[in-house]
């Protein structure tokens, strides 16, 4: 599933491709992109609309319209956000032009084409159907509508005081205190491993154990871990293609991620797989300290 990292590298290349340009069309191919708006709808809301620009906020992806708008679109398990330059006769997602009458693999899991002005296409593909959109009628409610959503790690306000207080009386293990979207937007399974792992913390230490030496090597590991991931231009393992249809390259530097029975980077110690909330968590048994539950008063 794309995490801040691929969601970031998507925002990076395709911000500065649609700033300025104008939506011709947009084609709803999947009612199910859009529910419970009716796509005739958000086709007709969209269509004509001027795009300011492609942020994004944890693991959303905001496309900036014109009259203060924002059409915000997830990808979920196996999204994708394309630019396909050459319209259907370039395939993003194997980069390579199609012969006559192929379709191209992205063109089956099309969901959602926006028709530029300019004549290139914006694909929203996503072969499992998770993927969805919906447009935010304003600032106000744009801010209103993410009041839930946790800090944005990449943000100053990510310190480890924050996670501190965050983490504090939390007995649920590490791993899926870094998962929960409520309290630090953007970290999925792939980077919470890698920044435990660099945190040198085991997986399941219940969060409210760790004391301020931990929080800061925490704090800084996530950081680490994300930077590294954008640095690779995401992470391919099964379904994600960055902005341009290409594979991202950090599958191949994952420190533990993956890597069951592989060595431990560190220690050498053969990496661990286990299970943690229902999610594959890769760790070193040897050098990520287990940090015991703290008394509650001392
Ligand atoms: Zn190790």
């Amino acid at each position: 599933m794309p995490e801040l990292p691929e969601v970031e590298t998507v925002c990076r290349q395709l911000d500065p491709e649609l700033c300025g340009t104008t939506i011709e069309r947009l084609e709803v191919l999947d009612p199910r992109w859009c529910r419970p708006e009716p796509p005739a709808k958000l086709e007709k809301a969209v269509g004509g609309a001027t795009v300011e620009g492609l942020d994004r906020r944890g693991k959303y992806l905001l496309l900036g319209l014109d009259g203060d708008r924002t059409l915000v679109m997830h990808l979920r398990m196996t999204g994708n956000l394309v630019l396909a330059e050459g319209g259907d006769t370039l395939d993003p997602s194997e980069g390579r032009r199609l012969y006559e009458g192929e379709r191209s693999t992205s063109e089956r899991h099309l969901r959602a084409r926006f028709r530029l002005g300019d004549g290139r296409e914006l694909w929203f593909t996503d072969p499992r159907r998770f993927g969805e959109a919906f447009l935010v009628e304003s600032e106000a409610a744009l801010v209103a509508r993410f009041a839930k959503l946790g800090v944005e790690p990449l943000s100053d306000e990510f310190t480890p005081e924050h996670l501190g207080e965050a983490a504090a009386g939390r007995t649920a293990p590490l791993k899926s205190f870094l998962l929960d979207q409520s309290r630090l937007a953007g970290v999925g399974n792939i980077y919470a491993d890698e920044a435990l792992f660099r945190a040198r913390l085991h997986p399941l230490s219940p969060a409210g154990s760790m004391r301020p030496e931990h929080l800061e090597a925490l704090r800084d590991a996530v950081v680490a871990a994300l930077e590294a991931g954008i640095e690779g231009g995401g992470a391919s393992i099964d379904d994600y293609r960055d902005g341009r249809g290409e594979r991202g390259t950090m599958q191949d530097e994952f420190l533990v991620h993956t890597r069951e029975g592989e060595p431990c980077p560190r220690c050498e110690t053969p990496i661990v797989k286990i299970v943690v909330s229902g999610r594959s968590t890769y760790y070193c048994p040897s050098c990520q300290v287990r940090l015991r539950r703290r008394a509650r008063r001392r």
